[in-house]
């Protein structure tokens, strides 16, 4: 395949690119075509390598209002609401809508796609839907999928065989969520298994850490430790990590040397979480309903 007319990084002329076996195989001022090449002008449009979206939930995408709107627009909702959902799914429901936004991602020019995936399900039917969107779509997107375990792993029944059923069949990446396990013990337990898991079965890592406005959630320091201890390092990514803006510096100071030591990536998801977080009431509000109509300090 011929490009023509391409602006590069950097540079005001135009050149011509030439693609062969999906590689780049030239690229000058000008290219004369081949017998048979295809050749598209994109008359003077900027060529960039393709975009990554690190992270997506294919499985629950374009179901906002099934079977019911977030009106409280808190994550603890839409994960209830995401739920009853969930009871719904099939192979091709979930196909159907992975595809469609995978196909408004390749417009915008996303190519390289990570999206979790909800296994707390004992049919794993969201799993083998986008394993199979996987295999079908492999030559114009790279979907990396991760064992998402939305309603816990040690707080769910049979969380820890799921976790491992997922990654026998085909899940790239584990994945946690602990602050939403039952008890802060189980949060930690949970990373303990999901670090030996991946471990085990030799996979990245990637967790939803902490995605909650509450400061004593520190399942950050445990993933941080496991991964510079099991020397996993940038293998590990923590998604989130919100509840890092209730620490207080004294504490997030000390963390800050852990975070550096053990090469951990983030994902910050800015988008999702100026919606989800700071909308639990305060305990005073909910308590204090007729607050507001007390004296203020002058
Ligand atoms: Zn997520």
């Amino acid at each position: 395949m011929l490009i023509q007319n391409v602006h590069l990084d950097n540079q005001s002329e135009t050149s011509d690119v030439r693609v062969t076996d999906g590689k780049f195989a030239a690229i000058a001022p000008h290219l004369t075509p081949q017998a048979g090449e295809e050749v598209i002008d994109v008359h003077g449009n900027l060529m960039l390598p393709p975009f990554v979206d690190s992270h997506v939930h294919l499985d629950s995408t374009l179901t906002a209002g099934q079977p019911e709107w977030n009106e409280s627009g808190t994550l603890f909702d839409g994960i209830r609401i995401w739920g009853e959902r969930k009871q719904t799914l099939t192979k091709q429901d979930v196909k159907d809508r992975a595809t469609q936004s995978i196909r408004k991602m390749l417009t915008h020019g996303i190519q390289h796609v990570r999206s979790h995936v909800d296994v707390t399900d004992p049919s794993l039917t969201a799993l083998q839907a986008l394993l199979e969107l996987k295999h079908d779509l492999k030559e114009i997107v790279d979907l990396q999928l991760v064992a998402f375990p939305q309603d816990g792993i040690l707080s769910f029944p049979h969380g820890k065989e799921l976790m491992e059923q997922a990654v026998k069949e085909g899940a790239d990446v584990v994945g946690g969520i602990p602050h939403f396990e039952n008890t802060t013990e189980y949060g930690w337990e949970s990373v303990h298994f999901l670090m030996d898991l991946a471990d085990r079965y030799d996979k990245l890592v990637d967790v939803h850490c902490d995605e909650i406005d509450d400061p004593a959630s520190r399942h950050l320091e445990v993933l941080a430790t496991e991964s510079l201890e099991r020397q996993l390092f940038d293998r590990v990514t923590a998604s989130h990590t919100t509840a890092m803006g209730s620490y207080n510096d004294a504490y997030t100071y000390k963390l800050f040397k852990l975070l550096k030591q053990s090469q951990i990536n983030f994902v910050t998801n800015p988008l999702v979480n100026v919606h989800l977080g700071g909308l639990i009431p305060t305990p005073s509000a909910a308590v204090l309903p007729g607050l507001k109509s007390l004296p203020q300090p002058a």
